[in-house]
């Protein structure tokens, strides 16, 4: 799960970080009061949406002429003048893809006077199977152009579960960073911050890029981009309740009433799979033979003919599925049962794209007649690779 930036440095000043004091607001008659409670003179307006590259974004309705999704602004009238030009508008970023996404939240902060920009993030590296550390000299820019680039610009460091961040890593990180005087010495304290922060709360990625030296030589958090692992939001009811839904693809909230691992995806193949594993597989043959899955979707082991309805329920309402692959090996979950919630969910919906369904392994054979009997129009395939064939010749006939 995403939250906003105000929310994740809500979240990180608990934890003692050094973030801006700032007030959230959802409409511009709020713009001016919420600016007049900040010491000023420089103001940050700053677009609330789950994606990054606000900056550098522009506004779908406003032109490229017009700033971007953050905004420095030096008086209230200021502020208030971009937060009514801001909100309710949509901004396109690198991150947000070409549609954007509604601004329907600003973040009004105070500014800061930067002398560098630098970047900062927390996550899990598999190499190491710890949490590490990514600190970079080049911040605020894109990461991944860094990466690319100029890789001994980077750092990454594995932090030991045991020992959690010590004064050493917190050098480490320091001297990586170029840090002199005051933001020196703040470094090692804020590494174990943002550690406890990112342990605590069982967060899958903490980023901070920028992590700033403000002309006063202390640090600053000056963006935050926070995810936390969905499968331990139950410990923080803290956490779950800063979901904003608004953000998110309706149908992986749907899918997530129904405990479905459902990612959407840009392509018009949907796909209804057992098992994350055969999942990507299929994917990834899908692929090979020249189309493109709508969705990622793993029913899961011991499904109900409710979940496995509810799934194709999900397919069928994305516009950009013009044909659907069932893909099922049957062990714990029951090929009958897959064929009862196919043959459910088509009564309730119809099915106007071409369907192929394999099926294997547990009570194929019940499975398959449910399926011949119920007068659906489907496509049987007898293998992986013979059901993509199919389902890729089907939707490139009906186009
Ligand atoms: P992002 O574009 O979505 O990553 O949003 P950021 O929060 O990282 O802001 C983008 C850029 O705006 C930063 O890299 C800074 O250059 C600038 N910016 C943000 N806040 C301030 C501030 O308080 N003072 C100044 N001078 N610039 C800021
Ligand atoms: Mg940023």
């Amino acid at each position: 799960m995403n939250i906003h930036e105000y929310q994740a440095k809500a979240v990180l000043k608990e934890f003692g970080a050094p973030v801006a004091a700032g007030v959230m607001i959802t409409s511009p008659e709020e713009a001016k009061a919420a600016a007049g409670k900040l010491p000023g003179p420089l103001y940050v307006v700053k677009s609330q949406i789950h994606a990054g590259g606000r900056g550098k974004g522009r506004f779908k309705e406003l032109g490229d002429d017009a700033k971007g999704g953050v905004r420095l602004a030096k008086s209230l009238e200021e502020v208030a003048a971009n937060a009514a030009e801001m909100l309710g508008h949509t901004l396109v970023t690198k991150q947000t893809g070409p549609a954007g996404k509604v601004v329907n939240r600003l973040y009004i902060e105070d500014g800061a006077d930067i002398a560098r920009e630098l970047y900062l993030s927390l996550l899990v590296d598999r190499g190491s199977g710890r949490v590490a550390f990514v600190v970079s000299t080049e911040g605020g820019m894109d990461i991944e152009a860094v990466a690319e680039e100029t890789p001994e610009k980077i750092l990454t460091l594995p932090i030991d579960p045991l020992a959690g961040v010590t004064e050493a890593d917190g050098e480490k990180l320091a001297e990586a960073l170029k840090l002199d005087g005051p933001a020196r010495e703040e470094m090692p304290g804020l590494a174990k911050l943002l550690y406890e922060a990112f342990t605590g709360k069982d967060m899958s990625l903490l980023e901070v890029n920028p992590l700033i030296v403000m002309e006063d030589g202390h640090l600053r958090v000056l963006d935050a981009k926070v995810s936390f692992d969905n499968n331990a939001l139950f410990r923080h009811p803290d956490i779950a309740e800063l979901r904003d839904e608004s953000e998110e693809d309706a149908k992986e909230i749907e899918a997530s009433k129904y405990d479905l691992s459902y990612v959407a995806l840009d392509g018009n193949i949907g796909c209804m799979v057992n098992g994350a594993g055969l999942a990507m597989a299929t994917m990834d043959i899908i692929k090979l033979y020249g189309a493109e899955p709508a969705n990622f979707l793993d029913v899961g082991g011991g499904a109900s003919k409710e979940k496995v309805t509810a799934a194709f329920k999900i397919i069928t309402a994305d516009p950009n599925v013009k044909g659907i692959l069932i893909n099922i090996f049957g062990g714990i979950m029951r090929c009958d049962v897959i064929a009862e919630g196919v043959v459910a969910a088509v009564k309730e919906v119809g099915l106007k794209v071409p369907l192929v369904v394999r099926l294997e392994g547990t009570n194929v054979e019940i499975g398959k007649t449910i399926i011949n009997e119920s007068g659906l129009n489907v496509i049987a395939a007898d293998d992986l690779d013979d059901a993509a064939q199919k389902i890729v010749a089907a939707v490139a006939a009906a186009a």
